[in-house]
Parts: structure tokens; C-alpha cells; sequence
């Protein structure tokens, strides 16, 4: 029987306590409640563990306030989150939990491809699929919040994050971007597997002078807002709880303190109600980039900018009670701060349940259908870029491969960088998936070299191994920490060693199958005439060697495309395949004179073992009004003895515009099976308004009448529109 006293106590229960009360009302009245200091508390984030990015420097914080807003957590252990969260819900005065973020970039145990390589397998479902998965594992680590997607179309890779985002196109990073947000997120915050998505690095960072990190980046008011926003507003759209401010200068004023950017737009004109964090270390750094005198200064104009938690540094802690006694910070900003941050925690279901549910180690990683969606996306990321005279697939009679190169063996280089939790011991090499696969051949193997340097004492071993065999597989790459954040390069070519072990292969007069893992597009102008095949596989996470074995044996027909185009040297950066006209597009005029202006392989090339006839491209009608949809049609056969996966890319042109339009934009793709000798018919639903109009310097969306083309594989059919 209820006693008065409790019913009382049923009365009291303040509203934000209450799971059935509306969730903003549950906001206000907690925030309502709030003193300043446990306000200014929540708009902070420290770090708990120790931090394995080299980049980021800072002490671990032994004991931590209760009512801290956010922690970078760099344990695995959930036991250890619920021990912090319980301090938390207990020991401060209003019992709000602590939002434990991580950064869970392709993967946290299982480590999935990369992201350009995910990219590369233009699938977006499947990609979705893996950031669910990567959800689960992380949840069940006491992780509320990944750092992820990086959404920053990036088009210099000499910039070592290329491989941390969807490549050069805005529509890619668009598509893949909402993909991962989606598989994050689940329908719901609140689902048991779902975490909060952090769109980075909010923006343009992705076009970091020469490449070189955290940057100043010159930035035109044309491009942010047709090349540099829109993946963002697209995710935004899709319901990314967060973002975060990056390091660079939009041409002039920090992204970290830029209103415009941060408050106009983001909350502004796209309505946000989620927060901002800036960058590890970011407020601090204005005060390099020129624009603050002292950390009081810094963390003042990041606030007032819109960034709402401060990651890591400290400041808006020791100097918001100040700023808002001397007026400089209005509490009615404090307020809405705390409110966005608050905000998330509810909707993630934190104040009801802010505990980790604890299995057994061994259920929470690596399950069996995590790791198979590993082996298929990177299956499915692999990119065939040259087979000349079908020199693969090798056929199964083949009875001895020289299996060569650093990368042969490597387990640890292979998953990639921002793989904190993957485990060299949890991959599988390029020699163990050639073993499983090749049952019956003998693999004659020598590393030949190491990634770097000078040692050319093991050519000979290769050489000898190649010579007992018929055909030569060598594979090279980059270290993981050659990409990734603070990773910039001069030369996006191997070291000069990896290509002397090929020229030295290549005398033996061997066929030679060239596999690259790599996180950068590579110069490969002098390996190409080198090699009679090239795979790329990026770094395809643990599962990537049975998936390549596939593809060599014939198993798997490749299906990726890059999502990245391959400069032929790196004195041709920048060259992607968005770029708007020359003046003078005709007789070299203007190219390089001493090379060639085409890159080695653009953005969409990949091959596969069946070759694809597209034909009858069809349009409902060719003029059609402003407020119309068109259907275009195309049918793709598949010509070939083997069945495949084509990913059919629906590119317009608009010719002829009042702000003159890249060459070719990419507006939507599709990936579906054609098996040998049938045919599929791939459809656009084009959407004038969407697909057709373009933005103006200020993002106004303007759509001209006239004339446009659309693009699918070599056709193009012209479509008008009329008033
Ligand atoms: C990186 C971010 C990352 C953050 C937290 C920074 O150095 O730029 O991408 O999310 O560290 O680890």
C-alpha cells in the first residue's frame, strides 16, 4: 500500500525525471534547475584513459567533477563506464549523466575497410549495415557517441585524411555520409544499439592548403555551398545528433569561431537543435591562427560562434562563471547550450537508462556476422584498376605464386588507421587468404622489402621466389600512419624501394599482379606499365584477405569503382573529375606541357570480369516543367560468362548557366547483380528542384530554364526545361 510520504515523493518527482513527460519540457525543467556552475560543467568534455592518437597530447584527468557533460572514453571497459556513470547519476546534485564518447571511425572491434574504400563499393546499404554493427559493439563498450562520419569531400591526397572520408564527389560524401548516420543512430536514439553520429570536421577541412593538415583553407562562398555544405545539411536533414567544428581557417576565420558557418547555417537556416564540439584542442588553437589573445578570448568567440562543447581544453571551465559576470557571455546562450547538449542525452535515453548492459566479452566483438560483413564490404571494395590481357583471374591450375612485399604478411597495417580497439591478431593477411584459397598451389613467399628505406638485401630472396613460380603477386602500401590525421605527404608515390622490388620482379619476366593497400590514391605512373594487373584494396579493416584471394582466384567478380580519381603524378593535384571548364578545352592549350592532363584512373573507373553493354537510355519526355519528376531509364546487359554487380552513376551537365557548373555532377547511383547474359534496367528518378538547380554563392537554390544533359555510362541524352 502506498504511504502518504511516497505519494508525495511520486508528486515531487521533478518533470525531467519523468520518462513520460514530453522531452522538451523534460529539457526545460532541468534546466531550469541548473545552477551556473553545474550549466558550465555540462558544456565540457574531458578524457578518461589513455589517448593512442599521438597527435592529441593532453593529461588524463585522474578525478573528475560528477556533473562533467561529456568524456572521450579510450576504455573498452563497460564495467568502467558504469562505474563513471554511477559517480555521476549519484553524486551530483541533479543525477545527469555523462555522454561517453569515442572515436569509432570504420569499426571498433571489427574493424571494417576504410572509409574511401567504403566509398568505393557504392553501396550504400551495405555500408549502413556496418555502422550498425560497429553501434552494437560500441554500445556494449559504454560508448554513447562516435566521432563519425567525416563527410569532408577531400580532393588533395596528399591530405593523409582522404582516407577517412568519401572522396572527391559532394554527392558521395552525401550519400554515405546519411548511410552511416543512419546505421549509427538506428530509428531511434533511443534503441539499446544505437549512438549519437558527430559529423566532422564542420567544414571544408577536407581542402587544407597542399594538403598539408590543419590548415588555412581558402574557400570561395561559391564552393562551401556547392561543394562543402551540402553533405553536411543532407545529414543534418538525416538526424545527425552532432557535429564538430574543425581545425582549419575558412578563409580567415576559424572554423571553430565562425558564426556564419556554425550559428547562421547550422542552426539557424537548417534548424540544428543537436550541439557542436569543437575539435581536440581547437578553442585553444585560435590563439595560433591569430584571432584570439589568450584562452579567456578563445573560448569566448568559439561559444559565441555556436560551439557548444568544449573538447578537451578546459577553458569554457575555467573562464564562463567570468565571461557571463562581465555580460560578455548572455546566460540566455549558456542556456540554449546546455539545452542542445541535454537534449541529446535524453533522446539517447541516457537519464532513463544510463547503464551499459554487461555480456560476455566474447558476445560483444567479432561475431560471426559482423566479420562476414566485413569480408563482404571489403569484397566489395576492392578495386580492379588494370587487367590487361585478363591477366586475372589466375585460374586455379596455377601451381606456383610468388607471393611478395611488405604488405604480404601484414596484419597490422592492413586495418587501417583510427582502428584504436582492432587487433593485428584479429586480421587475416593476403598470404593466409591466399592459403585457404589456394589449396592445391604452391605459394613461394618473400617479403623483398620493408614499407620504407633502403635495404635492398631481399630482392634476391624475391627474385628466387618469383623464378620458382609462374606468376608473380606483389603487394605494397603504405603504414597505417601514413595516413589519417597529421599524416600529409609530399608525394602521394611509394617509396622508391617498393618500386625498385617491382622494376627487379618484373626482369624475371613473370607476369606481375600489383596489389596496393594503401589510404591515399597512389602515383603509380611508373608501377602501371609494370604490371600486366593492379588491385587496389585500400585497407580493406581484418576480413580484406579472403576477399582479395577471391577476386585473384576468380571467386568474386570485383564490383568497386573509386570514389577518388588516381592522379598520374602528384604534380597534377588537384584533379578530380568535378572540375568546372577551361577556357581553352581544346589541343593540350593550358594542360601540362611536359605530361599528360588526364589522370591515371578517374573517379568512377573499376573493372570487372564481365563486361557491361549499357543501352536504349530512355526519358518519360524531353521538355517537362519546373514541378515535374522524369524517370530515365537505362538497360545495362551483362555480356560476359560470369555474373557481377554493376553500380550504374547518373551524372547531368548543365551547359549553359548563370554561374558556369562543374563539367559533370554526379547525382545519384545504383548498385544492383546482373548475371551473365541478363539485363537489368537501372532508373533515375530525377527531381528538377533537387537534381538539376544549383546554389548560388549564397546557398539560395536557383533552377534555370534550358537545356541539361544527363549522363549513364557513355550515353547522354539531352532533356529540356520549359517554363
Ligand atoms: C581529430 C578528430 C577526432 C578527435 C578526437 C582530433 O585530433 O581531428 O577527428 O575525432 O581528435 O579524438
Amino acid at each position: 500500500m502506498l504511504t502518504i510520504a511516497a505519494i508525495h515523493i511520486g508528486y515531487a518527482q521533478p518533470i525531467y525525471k519523468n520518462k513520460t513527460a514530453a522531452l522538451e519540457n523534460r529539457v526545460k525543467d532541468l534546466v531550469k534547475r541548473m545552477t551556473l556552475e553545474e550549466k558550465i560543467l555540462q558544456l565540457n568534455q574531458f578524457t578518461f584513459g589513455i589517448n593512442s592518437n599521438p597527435n592529441n597530447i593532453g593529461a588524463e584527468i585522474k578525478s573528475l567533477p560528477p556533473g562533467i557533460g561529456s568524456l572521450i572514453y579510450f576504455s573498452a571497459d563497460p564495467e568502467q563506464r558504469n562505474a563513471i556513470q554511477r559517480k555521476a547519476v549519484d553524486s551530483s546534485r541533479l543525477g545527469i549523466p555523462i555522454l561517453f564518447g569515442f572515436d569509432v571511425i570504420h569499426g571498433f572491434r571489427t574493424v571494417y575497410p576504410i572509409s574511401i574504400a567504403q566509398a568505393c563499393s557504392f553501396n550504400s546499404d551495405l555500408v549502413k549495415e556496418n555502422s550498425k554493427q560497429a553501434a552494437r559493439e560500441s554500445v556494449l563498450s559504454g560508448v554513447d557517441w562516435t566521432f563519425s562520419p567525416m563527410i569532408d569531400v577531400a580532393r588533395d591526397p596528399r591530405w593523409g585524411r582522404v582516407s577517412e572520408g568519401y572522396g572527391e564527389d559532394p554527392y558521395m560524401n552525401e550519400r554515405f555520409g546519411v548511410a552511416t548516420v543512419q546505421g549509427y543512430q538506428g530509428e531511434n536514439l533511443s534503441d539499446s544499439f544505437s549512438i549519437a553520429a558527430c559529423l566532422k570536421h564542420y567544414v571544408a577541412y577536407g581542402l587544407s592548403e597542399g594538403g598539408r593538415d590543419y590548415r588555412f583553407t581558402d574557400v570561395s562562398p561559391q564552393s562551401l555551398w556547392e561543394t562543402y555544405l551540402p553533405p553536411y545539411e543532407a545529414c543534418v536533414k538525416a538526424g545527425a545528433a552532432t557535429l564538430m567544428s574543425g581545425f582549419n581557417d575558412i578563409s580567415g576565420v576559424p572554423a571553430t569561431a565562425n558564426h556564419y558557418t556554425l550559428t547562421q547555417i547550422l542552426k539557424q537556416r537548417w534548424k540544428h537543435d543537436g550541439f557542436v564540439v569543437a575539435d581536440w584542442n581547437a578553442i585553444e588553437q585560435l590563439i595560433n591562427q591569430g584571432v584570439a589573445k589568450d584562452r579567456k578570448e578563445a573560448g569566448l568567440k568559439a561559444f559565441m560562434a555556436g560551439v557548444e562543447m568544449d573538447m578537451k581544453d578546459g577553458i569554457y571551465l575555467e573562464h564562463f562563471k567570468t565571461l557571463v559576470a562581465e555580460k560578455k557571455i548572455p546566460m540566455a546562450n549558456i542556456e540554449d547550450a546546455v539545452a542542445r547538449i541535454l537534449r541529446i542525452k535524453f533522446r539517447l535515453g541516457l537519464f532513463d537508462n544510463p547503464y551499459t548492459t554487461i555480456v560476455d566479452a566474447k558476445e560483444r566483438y567479432l561475431q560471426p556476422g559482423a566479420k562476414a560483413l566485413a569480408a563482404k564490404l571489403a569484397e566489395e571494395s576492392m578495386v580492379l584498376l588494370k587487367n590487361n590481357n585478363n591477366a586475372l583471374p589466375l585460374s586455379n591450375q596455377t601451381k606456383r605464386i610468388a607471393l611478395i612485399g611488405p604488405m604480404a604478411k601484414d596484419k597490422d597495417n592492413i586495418i587501417g588507421s583510427w582502428s584504436f580497439n582492432g587487433k593485428a591478431a584479429d586480421a587475416e593477411s593476403i598470404y593466409e587468404g591466399l592459403q585457404k584459397e589456394y589449396k592445391n598451389t604452391t605459394i613461394n613467399y618473400a617479403k623483398g622489402c620493408a614499407f620504407d628505406g633502403a635495404d635492398e638485401t631481399g630482392f634476391e630472396e624475391a627474385i628466387a621466389a618469383a623464378n620458382q613460380s609462374d606468376i608473380i603477386v606483389v603487394c605494397l602500401g603504405e603504414l597505417k600512419t601514413w595516413s589519417g590525421e597529421n599524416a600529409s605527404r609530399s608525394t602521394i608515390a611509394l617509396p622508391a624501394i617498393q618500386e625498385k622490388l617491382v622494376v627487379a620482379l618484373k626482369k624475371t619476366g613473370k607476369p606481375v599482379i600489383l596489389i596496393l593497400s594503401n589510404g591515399r590514391p597512389l602515383e603509380l605512373v611508373r608501377l602501371e606499365p609494370l604490371s600486366d594487373a593492379i588491385v587496389e584494396i585500400w585497407q580493406p579493416g581484418i576480413a580484406g584477405g579472403t576477399p582479395l584471394a577471391g577476386i585473384l582466384s576468380g571467386r568474386i567478380n570485383p564490383s568497386a569503382k573509386l570514389a577518388i580519381t588516381f592522379p598520374l603524378t602528384t604534380g597534377q593535384i588537384p584533379t578530380y573529375y568535378n572540375m568546372r571548364q577551361s577556357a581553352r578545352p581544346f589541343d593540350k592549350q593550358g594542360d601540362y606541357q611536359d605530361i599528360s592532363t588526364e589522370p591515371l584512373y578517374w573517379f568512377g573507373h573499376g573493372l570487372s570480369y564481365t563486361n557491361y553493354e549499357y543501352s536504349n537510355v530512355k526519358i518519360g519526355k524531353n521538355q517537362f516543367k519546373k514541378n515535374e519528376k522524369i524517370i530515365a531509364m537505362v538497360t545495362v546487359k551483362n555480356t560476359g560468362k560470369v555474373n557481377g554487380k554493376e553500380s550504374v552513376l547518373w551524372y547531368i551537365t548543365d551547359p549553359v548557366c548563370s554561374i558556369s557548373r562543374p563539367m559533370k555532377e554526379l547525382k545519384y547511383f545504383e548498385k544492383k547483380e546482373i548475371k551473365a547474359g541478363e539485363s537489368v534496367v537501372y532508373k533515375f528518378d530525377i527531381d528538377p528542384l533537387r537534381d538539376l538547380s544549383y546554389t548560388d554563392a549564397t546557398g539560395k537554390r536557383i533552377l534555370q530554364e534550358g537545356d541539361y544533359f544527363i549522363h549513364v555510362g557513355k550515353e547522354k541524352i539531352k532533356i529540356e526545361l520549359v517554363k
